[in-house]
């Protein structure tokens, strides 16, 4: 038993006395997305009647899940926390850096001799501090935890955009950076902006080809990449009961393909076979005994447009299977209409690759489904035409599916299956010819298809559908074929046509597996090593950034004024830089290289004010560190915008920066900025962005009175000996102040312990 009975118990008992008391406080029904927040606030606030999509509010989620690209630097922040244990049941999982070549196990091999001292980090530190760990060829994060440790009403945070599939067994599941991760496993509270709810009303009941991916894939195109942005979509209606579990969990998880907080589906009897399938029965009991509050009120569904901001309806009786794409996942194309599109727009109508499984479709429902089609192929005299690849989820779905046989059909029609793990889906994929960067077609039934993403090649184009149109797509090597109406001509020289894929939800001899490739974390944490080599250049131990001096800050020296928009990729670019994600001092080598210096328009182009040179930014910065001396970078509106990743605020902190000043931030970054201890300042007058010049020393005035809306002051101390005194604004509280004092939020939490 790997999930913790009692925490769900205690996520009950608050379940059943918030669920009435803010009904009674908002005086009208609620919805299911209302009932789970208000159960998970922080402190039970009597009065909160939170504006949607306005309000920001502190919650208190039951867990934390990591996957190993992220959990680096999150857990090295969470060893300067001071905690011997995690304050809440988090769990990491290694499926992001094994790379696909040749299947499952050579595949596993090599990931293990190349991420060796990675995954020798993340066990001995989980171990420490009593986090389960998930072995390399374990699964993938969200299969796992979907198996294991979901459960209806819960809340979860994950170090990952694809968390919300939890919200396939009714859990609101939202994706966060590290940082947000490290706090509440430090036992800190976490914030976010109370939603905005779509409701989306499910009737009918799928057939044929159709399946619970068609849904969201039908849904992405009617709210597009940015239809969902600070919003909870909630499913509901008789459609969404006659949905398994896990095709529940497919439709939460492309939930963030439209931007989606996150997804999800009220508790019902699907929920209850899949509890049981995967040996929670007692969690399924517990369930049961509090189901009204684990689906929204039934007014609420009878009138949804008087209580959801966005009603949207589905009838999955006359649903078609989609294809989406190329290049963005909200391009929905009904299968029927599909070819032609394929003819009219010159996309390459050879299918290379055909790609099942990845969390978003590996359930052994997905594998039956799409196996029940490669089966009577082969029975049928015929093979795929494309290459075809299949990613189980975990070892769990992996070992039963082998038993039941659906293997052998992939393989029989010249499938191969790669390892349990994210491979082609997140890039790491070393396709044979990829860098010729030729246009070319590939299907595949994972979530999210731009350029690039797969196979690094910007001609590849990648589209999406469910794992029994993907492999019917691959048996005909061809896009324009459609499973619905068109015939194959076998090795025989037959006409053959491709039935209705058929599946089963939950194995019926149960779920089977030799060894899950977890690791209970050891009771007694104080004794383990955490193991780092001091020579790594791939992992470093964080040192505690010092404490504010005490004073007002004098002669800064400007390293950058930005010009126009500077989202985290600009300060912390991606790429070859991720294998730096647990190296701080390596990874800050790119601190700002992708934004456009004001002074010259160009890109890691700064004077060095010490000896008048342009060098590139991290270098100069660096400059200004060995000589004792801090530094402020200037930036333009929305400064910080995009993915919440910490690093970005990590590595000028890391590197001497004192103070961030821009026009406006994007709120993730600036208080990512706040956490490390740095000042994160606005412009009081935007106009004074131009009073900024290149060769300035600025002192940050009014500091030993920094208290919460008070603005203070700026010097800008000009080269030519003039002066310009600025007002700046912060939106800093008492807390946040002393984090500042502190020199970063853990210094804070460390002190305290
Ligand atoms: S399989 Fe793909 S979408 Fe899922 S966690 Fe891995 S990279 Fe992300």
């Amino acid at each position: 038993m790997l999930f913790d009975l009692e925490l769900i118990e205690e996520t009950y008992k608050r379940l059943s006395t918030r669920v009435p008391e803010a009904r009674d406080l908002l005086g009208r029904p609620l919805t299911l997305t209302e009932k789970i927040l208000y159960a998970h606030l922080w402190n039970k606030q009597e009065s909160l009647k939170p504006e949607r999509g306005v309000t920001y509010v502190d919650f208190a989620p039951d867990r934390v899940a990591m996957q190993d690209a992220t959990a680096q630097m999150a857990l090295l922040q969470f060893m300067q926390a001071g905690r011997a244990r995690t304050t809440v049941p988090s769990t990491v999982h290694c499926d992001h850096l094994i790379q696909a070549r040749a299947g499952a196990q050579t595949d596993l091999n090599q990931a293990l001799d190349k991420n060796q001292e990675v995954y020798d980090f993340l066990a001995s530190v989980s171990e420490k501090y009593g986090i389960g760990f998930w072995k390399p060829g374990a699964g993938i994060i969200h299969q796992v935890v979907l198996e294991h440790y979901a459960f209806p009403g819960g809340m979860m945070i994950g170090t990952d955009s694809h968390t919300p599939n939890a919200g396939g067994l009714g859990m609101i599941a939202i994706g966060v950076g590290g940082a947000d991760a490290c706090d509440v496993m430090a036992g800190l509270p976490w914030e976010l902006k109370f939603p905005r709810i779509i409701g989306v009303r499910l009737t009918g009941k799928l057939n044929g080809w159709a399946s619970a991916k068609d849904v969201i894939l039908k849904v992405a195109g009617i709210l597009t990449v940015k239809g969902g942005t600070d919003h909870i979509l909630e499913y509901f209606g008789e459609g969404a009961q006659s949905l398994s579990a896990t095709g529940k969990s497919t439709i939460c998880n492309m939930g963030a393909e439209i931007g989606a907080t996150t997804s999800l589906f009220g508790f019902d009897a699907a929920m209850v076979e899949y509890l049981h399938g995967t040996q929670r029965e007692k969690v399924a009991g517990e369930a049961e005994r509090i189901q009204e509050h684990l689906t929204g009120d039934p007014e609420v569904y009878a009138s949804p447009e008087a209580y959801f901001d966005q009603v949207i309806e589905i009838n999955l009786s006359e649903l078609e299977p989609h294809v989406n794409g190329p290049f963005t996942p909200d391009l929905a194309w009904p299968l029927s209409q599909f070819a032609e599109a394929v003819e009219k727009n010159g996309w390459p109508a050879r299918l290379e690759v055909g790609l099942i499984g990845s969390c978003t479709n590996s359930s052994y429902e997905d594998i039956t489904r799409a196996a029940s089609v490669a089966r009577q192929a082969s029975q049928k005299n015929l093979k795929v035409k494309s290459a075809f690849t299949i990613t189980p989820g975990s070892e769990m779905v992996r070992y039963t599916v082998e038993r039941d046989g659906y293997l052998d059909d992939f393989g029989t029609i010249g499938g191969v299956v790669l390892a349990n793990a994210c491979g082609p889906c997140i890039g790491q994929w070393a396709r044979a010819g990829s860098e010729d960067q030729k246009p070319n077609s590939i299907i595949t039934s994972f979530n999210r298809n731009f350029a690039k993403r797969n196979d690094g090649n910007p001609n590849t184009h990648a589209f999406v559908a469910s794992p029994e149109v993907v492999t019917a797509l691959s048996i005909a090597g061809d896009l324009r074929f459609n499973p619905l109406k068109d015939s194959l001509t076998n090795e025989r020289g037959e006409e053959v046509r491709l039935d209705e894929p058929s599946g089963i939800p939950l194995p019926v001899r149960g779920f089977d597996v030799e060894d899950y490739g977890y690791q209970v974390p050891s009771p007694q944490g104080e004794s383990v090593v955490v193991k780092i080599d001091p020579a790594s250049q791939r992992l470093q131990l964080l040192d505690p950034f010092p404490a504010w001096e005490g004073i007002d800050l004098h002669g800064l020296l400007l390293l950058i004024k930005v010009k126009g928009k500077c989202t985290t990729d600009h300060i912390s670019m991606a790429g070859p830089w991720l294998k730096y994600r647990g190296h701080l001092d390596n990874i800050s080598n790119n601190l700002l290289i992708g934004a456009i210096n004001f002074a010259n328009g160009q890109a890691n182009h700064v004077k060095n004010q010490l000896n008048g040179k342009y060098g590139e930014v991290p270098a100069v910065q660096r400059a200004y560190k060995s000589a004792g001396l801090g530094s402020i970078v200037v930036g333009d509106e929305n400064y910080g915008e995009g993915s919440s990743r910490e690093h970005a605020a990590m590595e000028p902190r890391h590197l001497g920066v004192r103070v961030i000043l821009v026009k406006s931030f994007a709120r993730i970054h600036e208080t990512n900025l706040k956490k490390q201890g740095m000042l994160a300042l606005t412009f009081a007058n935007a106009a004074d962005y131009e009073k900024v010049q290149e060769d300035d020393r600025i002192d940050v005035l009014g500091l030993t009175s920094f208290r919460p809306g008070q603005p203070l002051h700026l010097m800008l101390n000009h080269s030519d000996g003039s002066h310009d005194e600025i007002q700046v604004n912060h939106t800093y509280n008492e807390t946040q102040i002393d984090w500042f004092r502190a020199g970063a939020a853990l210094n804070m939490i460390r002190q305290s312990i």
